[in-house]
């Protein structure tokens, strides 16, 4: 690179929009890290950029569309300032690849979900020749290992610890996207643990699309229990969290871990989808309503008070009012702390959209109701269960609710808003006695001893 060049590059800001997951989100994240490594600096909205990157993400109908929009909004954008660099990057672009440049010719590049490494070379390319290009392969390397510095008073951080997923459940598009399972080796992850903690950091959420999965295909072999005892290891790290968990993978020994290792906070989240065993089948997702409810059990005897959360599908092609019906009993029978609960929408490429018996729209509509209601009432009844109780809280910044309380999360990963605390406790643990229980939070003072 020529020195005319560099000095160039130092000139760019560049603005990530982020659409979808926290595995979205993280990518963000380590895009924003790695084009600052190259002279581009953060630029803080669409007016002030010289390049916006739109990170996507399809696995919803809802957030594809939400691109769409976008995109619209940037075009007039570009066209009082014909310089502006347009890339969308993601699960879209992998998807889409260069039909996405056809249908709108104003975008410069689009990447693949395994060829961020690349950006740096594709923005330059395309500010110098303003030609169009698209990078879609899985053969870029995994995350490589950056050294990192989380903004001031940043108390959490996410990782990625794998990508990819090799399960093929009928109605998801993440295989097709996202490629097959690729694991990061422990070094790797702890390298970059300890520079996120050295930095502040005192909860980190390990991200993948099927976490218990992870390590497959490492030399030597590592499981996800054995990489969790190292991280629980690593010292002034305070908790532990990961998503997402696939209950045909949730194996005795990752049960265990809840048990044995004190950084590893007690809650879960484990994408059920449906009650129904017929249902069940039909996504593919290899388990039964009874699998799923023995690792509930042992979820809840090796840690009593563990907080569960999960995905449910409504309206899925063939779900009959007795499948539903399966559902709304489950769900009543567990007592979810919370719900994300979706109607199903068919996803290009996927088995489930040339499923014939399509539910309608109403019907799924009024069914997601339900369950939202069903929800809502357990997560209120088991946030009231905390009133009285002391919580340890780790503060993460200012409550919305008010800018005179603090926030934070419990181990459970519960919402709380606290009075009697002051911003020099953010980063800290302490515990809150919890006073008013909502629907999705929970309010409490400050322990003073
Ligand atoms: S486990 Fe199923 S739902 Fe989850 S990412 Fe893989 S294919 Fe999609």
């Amino acid at each position: 690179m020529s020195d005319a060049e560099k000095t160039d590059r130092t000139e760019k800001r560049v603005f990530v929009k982020t659409f979808g997951c926290q595995m979205n989100e993280y990518d963000s994240f380590r895009i924003i890290k790695m084009l600052e490594s190259h002279g581009y600096t953060r630029a803080e909205s669409y007016k002030d950029a010289d390049c916006i990157l739109l990170n996507t993400c399809t696995v919803r109908q809802k957030a594809e569309d939400k691109v769409y929009s976008e995109l619209g909004r940037i075009k007039k954008i570009k066209r009082s300032k014909p310089d502006l660099i347009i890339g969308v990057g993601g699960c879209l672009g992998q998807q889409e690849g260069r039909n996405l440049i056809k249908k709108y010719p104003y975008i410069d590049l689009v990447f693949g979900t395994q060829s961020m490494s690349r950006l740096p070379d594709m923005l330059a390319e395309a500010a110098e020749n303003s030609a169009t290009d698209t990078r879609i392969d899985y053969n870029d390397s995994i995350y490589p290992h950056a050294d990192y510095t989380v903004a001031p008073g940043q108390t959490g951080s996410f990782i990625s610890i794998m990508q990819g997923c090799d399960n093929y459940c009928a109605y998801c598009i993440v295989p097709y996207v996202r490629g097959r399972e690729r694991s990061r080796t422990p070094e790797d992850i702890l390298t970059e643990i300890r520079s996120l903690v050295r930095s502040g950091v005192k909860e980190i959420t390990l991200l993948g699309q099927n976490v218990n999965s992870y390590g497959k295909g490492l030399e030597p072999g590592v499981s996800f229990p054995d990489l969790l005892a190292a991280i629980n290891a690593v010292r002034g790290l305070e908790r532990v969290r990961f998503v997402t968990s696939h209950p045909k993978d949730l194996s005795d020994d990752l049960i265990a871990c809840f048990g044995d290792l004190d950084k590893v906070c007690e809650h879960i989240h484990l994408p059920l989808q449906s009650g129904s065993n017929e249902i069940l089948q039909k996504m593919n997702r290899k388990y039964s309503r009874r699998d799923y409810l023995k690792k509930i059990d042992s979820l809840r005897l090796v840690k009593p008070g563990i907080s569960i959360t999960s995905d449910i599908i409504v309206g899925f092609p063939g779900e009959t009012e007795q499948d539903f019906q399966d559902t709304v009993d489950i769900i009543n029978d567990i007592r979810f702390t919370d719900l994300f609960i979706f109607h199903y929408t068919d996803r290009k490429g996927t088995k489930a959209a040339t499923h014939p018996e399509k539910i309608p729209y109403d019907v799924k509509i009024k069914r997601l109701k339900i369950l939202n209601d069903i929800q809502r009432d357990i997560s209120h009844d088991i946030n009231k269960q905390h009133i009285g109780r002391i919580e340890h809280v780790l503060f993460d910044g200012v409550s919305k609710k008010a800018s005179s309380l603090l926030a934070g999360r419990t181990r459970t990963n519960i919402v709380v808003n606290c009075k009697g605390g002051s911003a020099d406790l953010l980063g800290q643990i302490h515990p809150v006695k919890i006073t008013r229980a909502n629907i999705h939070s929970l309010s409490g003072e400050l322990v003073v001893d």
